[in-house]
C-alpha cells in the first residue's frame, strides 16, 4: 500500500506526463494555482461538463441553460454581498513568511484531534473484535470523550468568531490552541486580517471614465440577474431551474493541492426557483438528486459523504456539502444551498427593477426562493482522476498503470491499432476509423509494438482497443480488447458500433 501523499504525487505527475493537466506558463516557471488542460485533459473536462449538462438540462424539462458574461455591472457584486463580505481571514507566520487562512489553520488542528479519535476507535475495534460496539465506545471511552469535548469547544469558538468577525479573538484562538506554522514550526504569528478574494480590473480607457470591474467569483449571479429574461422569454413556470457552466476567479490565499483550489477555475451551477416555503423540500430533493449523479459514475458510495453546515452563510437557511475522499482526505466537492430570496431581493433593491414571479394558481406575485447546486468542474476532474488511477501487477509480474475512467468520460472511446505498419493493415484500420469517428472519439496509432500501444491507452483510460490484423483482411473481423479485463474477443467489423456504444453508454 502506498501512502496517500505518494499516491497524490503519482496522480499529479501522471496527469502531466499523459497530457491531462499542465502548470500554467510553465516555461516561465509557472503561475501559482493556475493550470492548463492538455490534449487529453480537455476531452475529459468537456465530457464531465456535458455529463453534468445532460443530467441537469436535457433530463429535466423544467431546467434551461444560460451562458452569461464574465464581466458584469459592478453593482451586482455590491448587491450580492461579495464586495463587503467575500473575505477570508488571513494570517502570516513571521519566520517562514508563509500565509495561511486562519480558519483553515484551526480546522486542520481540529482534523488532527479527529484523527486521534479515529485511532482510538480503530485500536479498540481490533482489541474487542466482533463484539465491538462503536457507538457505545464513542459515548463512554474517557479519552474519546475528552477529545470530543475539545472539538465542540473549538468549533463553538470558531463559529462565534466568524459570525462576529472578531479578528483579535481569532488570533487568540490560534494562540490558545498553540498552533504552529507547518513550515517554520514557530508560533510567531501576525495579526489576523480580512482579505477580499475578488480580482478587479478596469474597463474603458485610462483614468476618467474607466470603471472598476470584478472578475466573477461565482457564476450564480449571472443567473440571478437574468432571472426575468429567462422566465419571461422561456415562459417558465415555478418550480424551474437555470443552469450555467463557466469560469470563476478567486484570489485564494492558500492555493495548494493541485487543481483542488485554483485562482481561475470552472463552476457548474444550477439555481432552482421555488415557491417560498417549499425550499427545504427542494433542498432535500436536490441533495438526493446530486448524490445520485455522483454515484451514477460508478464511484463507490463510501468515497462520498454529506456535510451539513452548522454555520450558515448570511443568505442561506440550509446548506450541505457533498464531500469526496480525496487523497488528502474528505473535502468539499459540491455545495447545495437553500439561498432563500436573498439574491433576487438584493438585485431588486439595488437595480430598482421588480424581480418577481406571478403565480397564476395563487393569483399573486412573489420573489421566488432559490435552491442552488454548485460544483467545481476542476474538483470533479480531480475526483475522477483520483478514483480512476490504478496500478496493477499482472500475472507475468509486469506492472501496468490504468486509468479506470467511467467510459462515458474517457478522452478517447476507441483506439484503432493496425498490428503492423504494412500489408494493407494501416489502410484497413483507417477505413474502420473513418466510419467510427462519426460517433466516437477515436485515436489511430501504428507506432511501436502492440503491447506498448495498449499500455499507452490504458494510461489515458481508453476503454476499447481495436486491433486490425491479417485475418481482418480475410474475414472482416477485428479483435476488441477491454481496458479493465484486458480480455480480447474477435468480432465482425459491422458490429463494432453497437459494441462500443454499449460499453460507453451511461
Ligand atoms: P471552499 O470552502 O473549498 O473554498 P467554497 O465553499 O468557497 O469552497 P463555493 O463558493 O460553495 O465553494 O463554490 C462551489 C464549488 O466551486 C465548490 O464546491 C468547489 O467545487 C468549487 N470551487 C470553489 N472554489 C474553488 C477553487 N478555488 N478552485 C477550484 N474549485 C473551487
Amino acid at each position: 500500500m502506498i501512502n496517500q501523499e505518494d499516491f497524490f504525487k503519482k496522480i499529479t505527475s501522471h496527469a502531466k506526463e499523459y497530457g491531462f493537466v499542465f502548470q500554467s506558463s510553465e516555461i516561465y516557471d509557472g503561475l501559482s494555482a493556475v493550470y492548463d488542460y492538455g490534449q487529453n485533459g480537455v476531452e475529459l473536462k468537456n465530457n464531465i461538463r456535458s455529463y453534468w449538462w445532460k443530467a441537469m438540462v436535457q433530463f429535466h424539462e423544467n431546467i434551461v441553460g444560460l451562458d452569461s458574461a464574465i464581466f458584469m455591472h459592478p453593482t451586482i457584486w455590491k448587491a450580492s454581498g461579495h464586495v463587503d463580505a467575500f473575505n477570508d481571514p488571513l494570517i502570516d507566520n513571521k519566520d517562514s513568511k508563509k500565509r495561511y487562512r486562519a480558519d483553515v489553520l484551526v480546522e486542520d488542528h481540529m482534523a488532527k484531534i479527529e484523527d486521534k479519535i479515529t485511532k482510538e476507535v480503530e485500536k479498540a475495534a481490533k482489541r474487542f473484535g466482533e463484539t465491538f460496539d462503536e457507538k457505545q465506545f464513542r459515548e463512554t471511552n474517557a479519552r474519546v470523550l475528552e477529545y470530543t469535548t475539545q472539538l465542540d469547544e473549538i468549533s463553538k469558538r470558531l463559529y462565534g468568531i466568524m459570525e462576529a468577525n472578531d479578528l483579535p479573538a481569532f488570533k487568540q484562538l490560534i494562540e490558545d490552541l498553540a498552533i504552529v506554522c507547518p513550515v517554520s514550526g514557530s508560533r510567531n504569528w501576525t495579526e489576523v486580517r480580512q482579505f477580499n478574494l475578488m480580482f478587479s480590473t478596469q474597463m474603458g480607457s485610462t483614468a476618467e471614465g474607466a470603471s472598476e470591474l470584478y472578475l466573477r467569483p461565482e457564476t450564480a449571479q449571472g443567473i440571478f440577474v437574468n432571472y426575468l429574461n429567462v422566465q419571461k422569454t422561456g415562459r417558465m413556470k415555478i418550480p424551474f431551474g437555470i443552469a450555467q457552466t463557466g469560469k470563476a476567479f478567486r484570489n485564494e490565499i492558500v492555493a495548494r493541492q493541485f487543481i483542488f483550489r485554483m485562482r481561475e477555475f470552472e463552476q457548474m451551477e444550477m439555481q432552482f426557483f421555488v415557491k417560498p416555503g417549499e425550499e427545504l423540500e427542494w433542498f432535500e430533493y436536490w441533495k438526493k438528486e446530486r448524490m445520485k449523479w455522483h454515484l451514477s459514475l460508478g464511484i463507490p458510495a463510501s468515497k462520498y459523504r454529506f456535510h451539513d453546515h452548522e454555520k450558515l452563510a448570511h443568505y442561506a437557511n440550509a446548506a450541505a456539502d457533498i464531500e469526496f475522499n480525496f487523497p488528502f482526505g474528505f473535502k468539499e466537492l459540491e455545495g447545495i444551498h437553500s439561498r432563500t430570496d436573498f439574491d433576487l431581493s438584493a438585485h431588486q433593491k439595488f437595480s430598482g427593477k421588480k424581480i418577481q414571479y406571478f403565480d397564476p394558481e395563487l393569483n399573486e406575485s412573489y420573489v421566488p426562493y432559490v435552491v442552488e447546486t454548485s460544483i467545481g468542474l476542476d474538483r470533479m476532474f480531480l475526483t475522477i482522476l483520483s478514483n480512476s488511477y490504478t496500478e496493477e501487477t499482472l500475472e507475468d509480474g509486469s506492472e501496468r498503470v490504468v486509468l479506470k475512467l467511467p467510459a462515458v468520460l474517457a478522452p478517447y472511446k476507441v483506439a484503432i491499432l493496425p498490428l503492423m505498419k504494412k500489408d494493407g493493415l494501416p489502410e484497413k484500420a483507417r477505413e474502420i476509423m473513418d466510419t467510427l469517428k462519426q460517433d466516437f472519439m477515436c485515436h489511430y496509432e501504428e507506432k511501436d509494438a502492440i503491447g506498448k500501444r495498449y499500455r499507452r491507452h490504458d494510461a489515458i483510460g481508453t476503454p476499447v482497443c481495436i486491433t486490425v490484423d491479417h485475418q481482418t483482411l480475410e474475414d472482416q473481423t477485428v479483435t476488441v480488447r477491454d481496458r479493465d479485463t484486458m480480455l480480447q474477443e474477435r468480432v465482425p467489423i459491422g458490429k463494432l458500433s453497437d459494441i462500443i456504444r454499449s460499453k460507453v453508454k451511461n
